[in-house]
């Protein structure tokens, strides 16, 4: 039915699709974007690729990492809603878990390729949004349902862009290497103030390798987006995921300094149209940003 999904019946595309692995990986990588995108009036969405349901314990080897993915599913509705954006949607997939733990029945990892895309080739004809959002294909730490997010996405997003009314223009979501010292910086202080004592887990030591060595080259970066009007929907976002804080609170306004140090700006690569050379920008093309 017309308007029934937020689309825009015959009109071109509009709005924001983010599309991301687990509940909480839009909140780091793209929440002050989608804050600011639907502030300004642009519909907003998330496609949710798993239900997080190997998020249990993070950060430790060798032990059951299940976790009820109810719990994940609400986590991010609770997000969504302090995005200010759309209820989310869901692929339902199961998580693959770190590499190393063995990804189970159902999950990501061992789906059939041309299925996810072809499932996200669906979603996006019927939401028709503008802009296309994920990882970049390291997916930011190598975690493998981030990897393969982020080549599923890109693929769906080729396919529906070269349709009549498609999607035109995709990101990469990405770290830049000069963010990296300070925030390990940041989580040191942030776990200090917390009274974490423990030494980081052999898991977490990978993450922190497979973090710097898949960071972006700045030069590489076309679009930097200030987010400071919408950290505090950001940070709330963030809050919303308590399963994954690990007894982070990052709303602690004595710690805000920091973390708008640490999330004051969210980076991507434009992938299409691909920039000319030496090309920036502060905002995404394609959304309207009229109101800011
Ligand atoms: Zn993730």
């Amino acid at each position: 039915m017309p308007g029934s999904t937020g689309s825009t019946g015959s009109a071109g595309p509009r709005g924001l699709l983010s599309i991301f692995p687990h509940p909480d990986d839009e909140s780091y990588g793209a929440g002050g974007l989608m804050a600011l995108a639907a502030a300004a009036g642009n519909p907003v969405w998330v496609l949710c690729v798993t239900n997080g349901d190997q998020g249990g314990r993070p950060g430790e080897m060798d032990v059951d990492h299940s976790l009820d993915p109810e719990i994940r599913l609400e986590e991010l509705r609770c997000a969504c809603r302090e995005m200010g954006i759309a209820e989310p949607i869901f692929l339902g997939y199961r998580d693959s878990g770190m590499e190393g733990w063995g990804a189970p029945e159902g999950s990501l990892a061992l789906a059939d390729t041309e299925e996810v895309v072809g499932r996200m080739v669906e979603v996006i004809r019927r939401l028709r949004p503008a802009v296309i959002v994920t990882f970049d294909p390291g997916g930011i730490y190598g975690h493998p349902d981030h990897v393969r997010c982020s080549a599923t996405a890109t693929e769906a997003y080729r396919r529906a862009a070269a349709e009549p009314g498609g999607p035109i223009a995709l990101y990469h979501q990405v770290m830049p290497r000069s963010r990296i010292a300070g925030m390990r910086a940041a989580m040191e202080e942030e776990r200090r103030r917390s009274g974490d004592t423990t030494p980081p887990s052999e898991d977490d030591r990978r993450q922190q390798e497979a973090f710097e060595r898949l960071a972006r080259p700045d030069e590489e970066i076309t679009t930097i987006v200030a987010i400071d009007d919408v950290l505090d929907r950001k940070l709330a976002a963030l809050a919303c995921h308590d399963s994954q804080m690990r007894g982070r609170r990052w709303e602690d306004p004595e710690v805000r300094e920091q973390l708008s140090q640490m999330f004051g700006h969210e980076t991507f690569v434009r992938v299409d149209p691909a920039p000319e050379p030496g090309e920036h920008e502060d905002l995404p093309i394609g959304l309207e940003w009229g109101k800011r």
